[in-house]
């Protein structure tokens, strides 16, 4: 396995982040907002993301994972949950990569019945053409084509989390 071939550079990257935040500051204005960082996959763009943020911000963290062959029932199996209450807050989940939306679909129904004041999904990369759940991100960094994609907070077993652009996992 390598990750030779870049998708993504590192300035494609940073003008993504500050096109994504400016939406988000547009959006919201003064209103505070909590971040929800998916772990482990999105915690390069939130750090990246939160700093271009202008409104009052708070940072939580989970980590979650779903599982598979199971759509129907939807279980999600949650790792980490989080520190803090969001009813009646702003709350806006930050993904690394949509895929199926499997995942999300699953999150979001669990942070909304929670009663926060309004949820909004943010994406650092979504790859629609493999969508099978009712998801599309208020919030969508880079579209990307369905190949498997590593780098910028996204592994391949745990590896090449650290690698700044995005790269494409081949033999
Ligand atoms: P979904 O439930 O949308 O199918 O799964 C989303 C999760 O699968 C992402 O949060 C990510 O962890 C993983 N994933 C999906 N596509 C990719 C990809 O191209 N590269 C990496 N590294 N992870 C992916
Ligand atoms: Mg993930």
């Amino acid at each position: 396995m390598n990750a030779d071939r870049k998708l993504i550079s590192e300035e494609e990257i940073r003008l993504m982040v500050s096109r994504v935040a400016q939406q988000i500051n547009d959006d919201y204005g003064d209103e505070p907002v909590i971040v929800i960082c998916i772990l482990t996959g999105a915690f390069i763009f939130t750090a990246d993301l939160v700093r271009e943020l202008d409104m009052p911000v708070t940072v939580d963290f989970m980590k979650v994972s779903s599982y598979e062959g199971d759509t129907s029932t939807g279980r999600l199996n949650v790792i980490k949950d989080l520190s803090c209450d969001i009813r009646d807050k702003n709350v806006i989940i930050v993904e690394d990569i949509v895929d199926t939306g499997n995942t999300l679909f699953r999150l979001r129904k669990m942070l909304a019945d929670r009663g926060p004041k309004s949820l909004r999904i943010c994406t650092a990369f979504d790859k629609p053409s493999r969508r099978v759940a009712d998801i599309e991100p208020d919030y969508n960094g880079i579209t990307v084509p369905d190949e498997f994609i590593v780098g910028y907070g996204l592994d391949y077993n745990e590896l090449y989390r650290n690698i700044k652009d995005i790269r494409i996992i081949g033999d």
